[in-house]
């Protein structure tokens, strides 16, 4: 009966539904509780990429459900032609955790806000009078899928169906600060960077290289925008990772958690840069409505009430040391590489892809880039007895011989 009904949503999504997911995992979700996702196959399943680093106060939380239902009830929407109470609290609890950013913009998305960034690197510069165009971004980074977002992120099998694509755009290799410092100039509008480069495989930033982007950003007048989408809302351990860093970018962009799963992304500015957008230059329908901006307040009010950023640092360390043991026990982990709760394990095989539809049959839901790497974004509540669980289990997944099937 209920394999009937995953059959029948599966056969209707490929009729129906653009394809651009591909053939996906074959399990639906009716309802989740805390960490713990049930399917319509009545399995549970320990969640343990949260939606894509979205997801970050588990399932069914019940502050976040609360202010939904309740704004929901109140007031879902009405436009940002009037004064929005929940959407100016907002800006102001997220400028104040930024430690140095003094203005806020709201939309829906990561890809959104990226495009918000960008045209606002370009604003502040022609109502300068000097006029950038160029931005400078790393190869293999992801910021979206917008025309420009997509243009920022350094992935040609991003690029290729959609030429021609905005101009100004180029590309150098991560971590490496010659090509950083080389390619930075006098003309060059922004500087767009993840602190840790998450769709590519949990690829930390050095702390030199970061040193350098600031350097070279002041040196030459270029602005610093850091994309926080993944990294943001404390999943490194800070509540924006750059802070570990001990700097303050021109701009930060977050979206992915700011929600809980509700869309939201905020774009964050100095003063003097946010003067950029003027009234009319930018705007949004839907973009920090009073339901997403209640729903962002609940998971800040539940941030503080339960120290989630403390936890994701303390609750990553366990994991990471867990997963170190795992790799000399095994010898099947090349490298565990990331920050707090966000986490690339390196296998030493290319079986990615059979490792993860493994972990789904025991009932954790864990990522795979490419065919080498395992990306972990859990809820920042996870448990460590949660974590010892699955580390049981992922042992024996990665240790486990499958001489059947082998991938490229
Ligand atoms: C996911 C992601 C985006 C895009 O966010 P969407 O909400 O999917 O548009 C941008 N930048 C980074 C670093 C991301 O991880």
């Amino acid at each position: 009966m209920e394999e009937l009904k995953l059959k029948k949503i599966i056969e209707q999504d490929h009729t129906y539904y653009m394809n651009t997911f591909g053939e996906r995992l074959p399990v639906c979700f009716t309802h989740g509780e805390g960490v713990f996702l049930f399917g319509t196959d009545q399995k549970k399943y320990m969640d343990l990429l949260g939606g894509i680093a979205v997801n970050v106060l588990g399932h069914g939380n019940k502050r976040l459900v609360d202010a939904l239902c309740l704004q929901a009830s109140r007031l879902i929407h009405c436009s940002n032609l009037y004064y929005i109470e929940a959407q100016a609290e907002l800006a102001e609890k997220l400028v104040k955790l930024s430690g140095g950013l003094s203005r806020a913009f709201f939309a829906n998305s990561g890809a959104e806000v990226n495009e918000g960034a960008i045209k606002l690197a370009r604003s502040y510069f022609e109502k300068k009078g000097q006029p950038r165009v160029k931005f400078i971004t790393a190869v293999n980074s992801f910021h979206g899928r917008t025309l420009a977002a997509v243009t920022a992120t350094g992935q040609s099998k991003y690029h290729n169906p959609f030429r021609p694509l905005p101009p100004g755009f180029s590309y150098i290799p991560y971590n490496d600060i010659k090509a950083l410092e080389e390619a930075v100039d006098a003309d060059t509008c922004a500087v767009m960077l993840e602190l840790i480069q998450g769709e590519s495989g949990i690829i930390p930033a050095s702390a030199e290289y970061i040193e350098a982007a600031v350097c070279c950003c002041k040196a030459n007048g270029a602005l610093l925008i850091i994309d926080e989408v993944q990294t943001g809302m404390g999943r490194t351990g800070s509540f924006f990772a750059y802070q570990q860093h001990g700097i303050v970018p021109d701009m930060a962009t977050m979206a992915k958690g700011l929600g809980g799963g509700v869309p939201i992304g905020a774009l964050l500015a100095k003063e003097d840069i946010a003067a950029g957008f003027g009234p009319g230059d930018h705007g949004t329908t839907f973009g920090g409505n009073p339901l997403a901006c209640a729903a962002a307040l609940a998971v800040l009010q539940e941030y503080e009430d339960r120290q989630l950023v403390t936890a994701a640092k303390e609750t990553g360390s366990y994991f990471m040391s867990c997963l170190g043991k795992i790799s000399k026990e095994t010898g099947r982990i090349k490298e565990v590489r990331g920050k707090g709760l966000m986490i690339g394990i390196e296998l030493v095989r290319p079986e990615a892809v059979r490792v993860k539809e493994r972990c789904l049959a025991k009932g954790y839901l864990v990522n795979s880039v490419g065919t080498g790497v395992i990306r972990l974004l859990p809820p920042l509540i996870l448990t460590q007895s949660e974590i010892d669980l699955f580390c049981v289990d992922f042992a024996a997944i990665i240790t486990e011989d499958t001489p059947d099937k082998q991938e490229n």
